[in-house]
């Protein structure tokens, strides 16, 4: 789409008028027939056609060159008007510097700048709606540490909110305790398991020790027996 007719100042040549949009040529191209247009709008002529919409000749996107240089410059000296004038900006420049100017142009329309602001203001007046924007935010002044927005302000209390805080830390502390105690306790489970287990062992290995003694009891006993009975022969026989 070519730069709007009435944005300029003067008279302007036919020449320099896309055979499309019929806008003063934006990104011109021409065709070998000299017709001249803006590049979208040739492009999008081509999709569905392949003659110049001028003259109905032959026209192939091949075909297209860049403009002659000396109607490069007369449309690159066009006075335009910047195009935020709806918005207040009286500046008129020539066609090739005229986007510099709305790059940086104080009435452009600028998203405003706070998150989730759906206004657009020109950036002179971005300052002042930032200072009434329901968006914008600030740390809490008396020092609770809270960002808050604007619209926030006046029910903002940093006692409730701080409290509010405090009682989802407690939470979250109590929640933490009780893991920790859970986990201690399945740990101790453990351990005590394990030491019934180890109980039963020695006390079956005592049991056994306990047995083998009152074999090897009944043993020295059965050859103290034997003993006597054969000290009793010696000394029968002694006094033999
Ligand atoms: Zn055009
Ligand atoms: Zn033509
Ligand atoms: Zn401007
Ligand atoms: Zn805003
Ligand atoms: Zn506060």
């Amino acid at each position: 789409m070519g730069y709007d007719l009435e944005r300029f100042v003067g008279y302007v040549n036919e020449g320099l008028l896309c055979c499309v949009c019929r806008d003063v040529l934006e990104d011109p191209l021409q065709a070998p027939c000299e017709h001249a247009f803006c590049s979208s709008c040739i492009h999008g002529w081509l999709v569905h056609h392949n003659t110049c919409p001028e003259d109905r000749l032959p026209l192939d996107i091949s075909h297209l060159r860049p403009l002659f240089r000396y109607m490069r410059n007369d449309l690159a000296r066009l006075q335009v008007r910047c195009v935020f004038r709806p918005q207040g900006c009286e500046v008129i420049c020539t066609l090739e510097s005229v986007h510099r100017h709305e790059q940086q142009c104080d009435y452009a329309l600028l998203n405003c700048s706070n998150a989730g602001c759906p206004v657009k203001v020109s950036r002179r007046s971005l300052e002042a709606h930032l200072c009434v924007c329901e968006y914008s935010s600030r740390v809490c002044a008396s020092g609770c540490g809270y960002t808050i927005l604007n619209t926030e302000e006046a029910q903002h209390n940093c006692v409730s909110e701080l409290r509010a805080e405090l009682d989802m830390l407690r939470a979250e502390l109590d929640c933490k305790v009780e893991e920790v105690r859970q986990e201690m306790e399945s740990r101790l489970d453990i351990q005590r398991r394990h030491m019934v287990q180890k109980e039963s062992l020695l006390r079956s290995e005592v049991d056994e020790l306990k047995g083998q003694l009152s074999r090897v009891m009944s043993d020295v006993r059965v050859l103290l027996g034997a003993e006597r009975v054969r000290r009793q022969e010696l000394e029968k026989a002694e006094l033999l």
